[in-house]
């Protein structure tokens, strides 16, 4: 049995939670509401793929699928600087992709991710944020089962290369109030078919002053409930 390498964060509490990182052919969900830290640990994640073994990355680049215009190349220094890493080779080796609806991510997953991770060591993807082009693009109930169709191609998509190719994916996404007899609830977008797609699923909120939380929501392995606190601070997501 081959010991899998997992991709830290480097923010301890998050690691822990995590059973010492992320582990590679498996998708994980960041769900939570806006500003709660998914894009930041998403920029995180992009500069500590490409650090060596030994300080938690696996000496790997990045493909940032950028639907909302997040990415942050002076955040990108920031945290760069913090490992250690010349800040305009860590850019370098993130592949940012803006992608314009729902057809372009298709299209941009399927060629330039295979390519990137084929040809350029690609060992992180990122999607951030995989919800909000979907709800735009098929609204109404009327299209609600092409859209879940729709997102349900793509995730399989990015669960075959997660699989294949051995690599990380991440993904961002919004949460909804949904009622949950007379309270409501906020839960991840996406309904079912992204509850099945993905492997573990993490809720982001925010606690008292600038603590934010991250907990576990679904998995098959962390347990239920459990969380861990960070901060954003000027030099990315810390403890
Ligand atoms: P989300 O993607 O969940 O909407 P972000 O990952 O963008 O949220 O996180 C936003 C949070 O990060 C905010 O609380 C903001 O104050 C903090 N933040 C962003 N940039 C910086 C920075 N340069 N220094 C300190 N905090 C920052």
């Amino acid at each position: 049995f081959e010991g899998i390498i997992r991709l830290r964060t480097n923010v301890r509490a998050i690691d822990d939670l995590l059973q010492g990182g992320l582990e590679p052919k498996a998708i994980y969900e960041f769900a939570g509401e806006f500003g709660t830290g998914k894009t930041q640990l998403c920029h995180q994640l992009s500069v500590t793929v490409q650090l060596s073994q030994d300080k938690g990355g696996v000496g790997g680049a990045a493909v940032y699928l950028d639907t909302e215009e997040a990415f942050s190349p002076n955040r990108i220094v920031n945290i760069a600087q913090r490992f250690d890493l010349d800040p305009n080779e860590a850019l370098d080796n993130i592949y940012v992709i803006k992608v314009i609806n729902a057809a372009d991510l298709e299209d941009r997953i399927k060629f330039d991710v295979v390519k990137l991770v084929e040809q350029a060591n690609a060992k992180l993807i990122v999607v951030d944020s995989i919800i909000a082009l979907y709800r735009a693009e098929f609204k109404g109930r009327e299209r609600l089962a092409e859209r879940q169709q729709r997102l349900n191609y793509i995730l399989d998509w990015l669960m075959r290369i997660a699989k294949v190719y051995n690599v990380y994916v991440v993904l961002t996404n919004q949460v909804l109030d949904v009622p949950m007899g007379y309270i409501e609830v906020k839960r991840p977008a996406g309904g079912n078919v992204l509850a099945h797609a993905v492997t573990h699923r993490l809720f982001l909120k925010k606690s008292k002053e600038d603590i934010k939380v991250m907990e576990v929501l679904d998995s098959p392995r962390l347990p239920f409930k459990a969380s861990a606190m960070f901060r954003i601070t000027d030099k990315g997501v810390e403890d």
